[in-house]
């Protein structure tokens, strides 16, 4: 999930009975970020055999607001961890932002994109 970079403080909510519809909108949205952590680094660095240092200079960039690395995005605004069949790459191990969306944390901009928090 990609947080629009001017999100306000996400919101917590009560999510029950969302089917996630597999559509990768919310891995597409144009200007959202995904931050991650030292402890996010350190794990998808290790899931994918990487040193944690060549992950951040090969796969990360520093957030807009200059607080912190992000995943990079392709052109087209979508997670460089994204396949065409809509699945995470790095599933297993991905940032704790997009693990916990929408059982979590949800906004307006995610409820309009996600087409399984709409109905
Ligand atoms: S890391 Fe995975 S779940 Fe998170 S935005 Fe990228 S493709 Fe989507």
């Amino acid at each position: 999930m990609k947080v629009p970079a001017n999100m306000p403080p996400a919101s917590k909510v009560s999510v029950s009975g969302f089917a996630c519809r597999q559509c990768g909108a919310c891995c597409r949205i144009k200007d959202g970020i995904v931050r991650v952590s030292d402890a996010e680094i350190a794990r998808i660095a290790a899931f994918l055999g990487m040193a944690e240092q060549a992950f951040i200079d090969r796969e990360t960039e520093i957030a807009p607001d200059r607080r912190g690395l992000m995943l990079k995005s392709r052109p087209d605004g979508a997670c460089v961890w994204l396949t065409d069949d809509n699945r995470c790459r790095i599933h297993s191990v991905k940032p704790d932002k997009c693990r916990t969306f929408p059982y979590e944390w949800t906004n307006a901009d995610s409820q309009k994109v996600c087409p399984g928090l709409a109905e």
